[in-house]
């Protein structure tokens, strides 16, 4: 239906509105948050520092958690003088250190900026989250994220926890002896995990973690950690499931969710390439009693040989993990064992010439991905690797630190910007799905030429 006119006085055309710039927001040493009057909240796009304003940014996403971060002074915007600077103290509180705050988004945002902050001398490294960027706007907080999903799939709101521990209660008799049922049950109720939480409450993808072991050793890995500034948010799973606990666990998802996901390769486990001997069987078994759902893996990939026959029992999709679509920025996140990132392409490929659908998960940082070096990098890879879809993550690492370790790796040169990155790649790939969660077969594209020749960025 076309849109109706909005009528307006004749002659006089509807002024778009101008841009406002949204007011800085701090927090003190007792991680009090509070806005900073005659300051305007700034955004980092790597070395880039720019004022948030009502154009560039987003109501904060529902479930989105504000964090205070030690050891750091934030980077304001002066209105007085227009001045960028590290702000070390509260000017209306004379001696008040004050800190910078950040915003861990909820799921189906990719960021545009990361917080903008001047780390003080002996900074630790910070824990496994993205830091975004937010301001204060009228009556609310806004996010420096671009929208990328709209599918309710992890909003909070649609997962009441009396709801959950009934979904328990009803699989402890469904699946009384099933180890990975009740490994389950620790996730979502103690983890919070929303996949674990959609499991019980019987919506869209159910998780089956099932690999104690991986062959990366990716730098913010959160189910294993080897810095010892970090802990990981997870411990991974402590046993192999067997075919016939995973193929139950998946049976009872896929009988009563409509246009159901289930999916191997969770935050909870290490990769499920290394579980094949038991994985393989458990998708036979699930293909031998019904042909609906989704069966999904998220993957490192880098085992062609080792991904093919289980792609010939029936996986149908896999979502291939990334920090970087260069060889160089990729070994030096996730540190391969073994493997290296020419057999995550041949996985890749295999899966497409097999008809699968295939998504990249693209571990997003500001000031990394959209760099001209990288994003060009994704042009020419996106033209050679017809993926399908594009699912625009937030990397969960210290962004500074992240920068510092891909610099020395390549120098990176000045950001285009995450929204003109995406842009870019739509227009060049308009059959190129975007999105923040695995879609069921139901909703997979069908398999388009991904590259329009004539259309240049
Ligand atoms: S691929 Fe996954 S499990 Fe393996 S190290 Fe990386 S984040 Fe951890």
């Amino acid at each position: 239906m076309k849109k109706p006119k909005r009528s307006h006085r004749k002659g006089k055309p509807q002024e778009r509105k101008k841009p406002e710039l949204l007011a800085a927001v701090v927090a003190n040493e007792k991680g009090e948050i509070f806005d900073l009057e005659d300051f305007a909240a700034v955004g980092a796009d790597g070395p880039l520092l720019s004022p948030l304003t009502t154009g560039g940014t987003i109501d904060l996403p529902y479930g989105s958690e504000l964090m205070f971060l030690p050891d750091r002074m934030p980077v304001l915007m002066d209105l007085e003088t227009g001045q960028v600077r590290p702000v070390d103290r509260n000017p209306y509180s004379p001696g008040e250190r004050i800190f910078p705050v950040a915003v861990f988004n909820s799921p189906g945002v990719v960021l545009a900026c990361t917080c903008a902050y001047k780390e003080r001398p002996g900074t630790q490294i910070l824990p496994l989250f993205s830091y975004g960027a937010v301001g204060w706007h009228r009556d609310g907080f806004r996010s420096a994220a671009i929208v990328v999903d709209r599918e309710p799939r992890q909003d909070l709101r649609r997962m009441p926890r009396d709801k959950i521990v009934s979904g328990v209660k009803h699989m402890q008799t469904q699946l009384p002896d099933n180890r990975l049922a009740r490994h389950l049950e620790h996730c979502a109720l103690t983890y919070g995990c929303p996949a674990g939480k959609n499991f019980f409450l019987g919506r869209y993808e159910a998780p089956l973690p099932t690999s104690q072991a991986c062959n990366a050793r990716c730098l913010g890995c959160i189910s294993l950690q080897h810095d010892a500034h970090l802990t990981s948010s997870q411990n991974r799973i402590a046993f192999t499931p067997s075919a016939e606990e995973i193929a139950d666990v998946a049976l009872a998802h896929i009988r009563r969710v409509k246009n159901s996901v289930v999916s191997f390769g969770q935050g909870c486990e290490g990769d499920p390439l290394m579980a094949a001997r038991v994985i393989g069987p458990a998708i036979t078994l699930i293909r031998s009693k019904t042909e609906d759902g989704t069966i999904n893996m998220n993957t490192n990939a880098s085992l062609p040989g080792v991904l093919g026959p289980l792609l010939d029992a029936g996986l149908d999709s896999i979502r291939v993990s990334m920090n970087s679509v260069r060889e160089a920025c990729y070994t030096a996140y996730f540190r391969p064992k073994g493997y290296r990132f020419s057999q995550v392409v041949e996985s890749i490929d295999l899966a497409i010439s097999r008809s699968k659908h295939v998504a990249i998960n693209y571990l997003n940082c500001p000031g990394f991905t959209d760099s001209p070096e990288e994003t060009a990098a994704l042009s020419v890879f996106l033209e050679k690797h017809p993926v399908h879809l594009i699912q625009w993550r937030n990397l969960n690492f210290d962004p500074k630190r992240y920068l510092q370790i891909m610099n020395k790796v390549t120098p990176l040169g000045p950001p285009v910007g995450m929204d003109r990155l995406l842009q870019m790649i739509r227009k060049r790939f308009p059959n190129l799905q975007y999105g923040y969660f695995n879609p069921p077969k139901e909703r997979f594209m069908p398999f388009l030429p991904a590259v329009q020749k004539d259309i240049t960025p």
